[in-house]
């Protein structure tokens, strides 16, 4: 048996970034460009009115105040998406809006609540303003030729506005992975028909197909393949127009030799593990025709772990991104654990905040099959391959699984956790 780390970096050495492609830009939310973007202008292009006011010269109100204002003459006004058709001279002032461009002649703008109009075109002035007041100069966001954005990173919302902002409508962006998702096994029911004795209905295709969406993927199911070779094959086969393949269950000892007598048979170069984890041990990986084939246990919990450690770190290389795994914590265990050596186990838990310290504590039920204990958890806890024993106060190391939702999840919101978890 090899090491989750030992089978992510066998994985990662055959995952190959995918080409690229050009989206328009909302699309590219989240995902990593693919390109340098340079600003082909100043932004703002030119210098513009933070306020509401009049667009002065300093230097002719240097000397107001409430007491003694000074009165300027109104000789234009100018609103945003317009320019001021003559220069400012002395004495005179532009009535101005937010965004407009200061007119040739001014350097500053007054508040209008700092004013207060006299006369049909006059306007007293209540405050000396240095140049420069209330004036967004020209290039102060982003400077012309100047790199945005260096390819590599990822675009967030604000991203998204700024390549607007350049004038840009479509940015090149690593392809989404199209993941073919395979189910298998004689039980297993889809959706929408009435369970007869003995089967239960398909949950992992549905599991695997919310994950890969997750982790910016495209999935593409095939469906349910029977316990024989011909389905299995035949539904194989189909998933090779994707760019990965991944099956769940029948990979178990018995199921071993057929899932990979059919895959030999295709062509598939078969790394197979039993890697030294819990949930999870079982784990198929070839590649077949240049594409990565995942084999995931069928527990629904395992094919759900072993996405997150394997598939999911793939995905994102896939998509350019170069922070491949979950962030880690130190975390305080709030209970003790007990298991048996040799195998890592990922326990199931709820971290939470808590001023400066993180804490940690398990879901209850942490049956490979217990599908709600996945539900629940927001980390999983690192319990080492030799360790037996973590008594309660432990600094444990946990993945955290939604980044966002960890910080706000108290654990007394799981109901029971603690009472058990000998992590078996
Ligand atoms: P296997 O690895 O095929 O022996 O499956 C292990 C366990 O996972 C069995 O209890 C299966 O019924 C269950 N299982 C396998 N595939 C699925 C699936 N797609 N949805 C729900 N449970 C499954
Ligand atoms: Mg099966």
């Amino acid at each position: 048996m090899i090491s989750v780390e030992e089978a992510q970096e066998a994985i990662l050495s055959r995952i190959q970034p995918l080409g690229r492609t050009r989206v328009p830009i909302v699309e590219a939310l989240g995902r990593v460009l693919a390109e340098d973007v340079r600003s082909p202008r100043d932004i703002p292009p030119w210098p513009n009115s933070a306020m509401d006011g009049y667009a002065v010269r300093a230097q002719d109100v240097a000397q107001a105040s409430k007491e003694r204002p000074a009165t300027l003459r109104v000789v234009e006004e100018v609103r945003a998406g317009f320019e001021a058709k003559r220069a400012l001279g002395p004495g005179e002032a532009i009535r101005i809006m937010t965004g407009a461009p200061i007119p040739r002649g001014a350097d500053a703008v007054v508040l209008v609540e700092e004013t207060e109009k006299a006369g049909r075109d006059e306007v007293r002035i209540f405050l000396a303003v240095p140049p420069g007041e209330a004036v967004r100069a020209a290039g102060e966001d982003v400077r012309e030729g100047a790199t945005v954005f260096s390819a590599g990173v990822r675009l967030n919302a604000a991203a998204v506005g700024m390549l607007a902002n350049l004038g840009r409508p479509t940015v090149h962006v690593y392809q989404k992975p199209r993941v073919a998702i395979l189910s298998t096994g004689d039980e297993l029911l889809d959706l929408g028909e009435t369970p007869k004795a003995g089967q239960i209905f398909n949950s992992n295709s549905y599991a695997l197909a919310a994950q890969v969406i997750e982790a910016g993927g495209d999935p593409v199911p095939l469906g349910i393949a029977r316990d024989n070779a011909e389905d299995l094959e035949r539904h194989l086969r189909e998933g090779l127009s994707a760019d990965l393949v991944v099956t769940s269950g029948g990979v178990s000892v018995g199921d071993f030799d057929l899932v990979k007598g059919i895959l030999g048979g295709l062509g598939s170069e078969m790394h197979f593990w039993r890697v030294r984890m819990k949930p999870g041990k079982p784990m198929a990986f070839g590649t077949l025709q240049g594409k990565p084939v995942f084999g995931l246990p069928g527990n629904p919990v395992s094919t759900m772990v072993s996405f997150e450690l394997f598939v999911r770190p793939s995905l994102l290389k896939m998509q350019g991104w170069s922070r491949l795994f979950r962030s880690r914590v130190e975390a305080r265990l709030l209970h003790p654990m007990r298991k048996s050596p040799e195998r890592r186990h990922y326990v199931r838990s709820v971290a939470a905040r808590r001023e400066e310290e993180w804490t940690v504590q398990a879901v209850e039920a942490q049956g490979s099959n217990i599908l709600h204990s996945m539900v629940r958890a927001n980390a999983l806890v690192v319990f080492p391959e030799f360790e037996t024993k973590l008594e309660a106060g432990a600094k444990v190391q946990a993945l955290l699984l939604e980044e966002g939702s960890a910080l706000a999840a108290a654990p007394e919101q799981v109901t029971g956790a603690g009472a058990l978890v000998s992590a078996r």
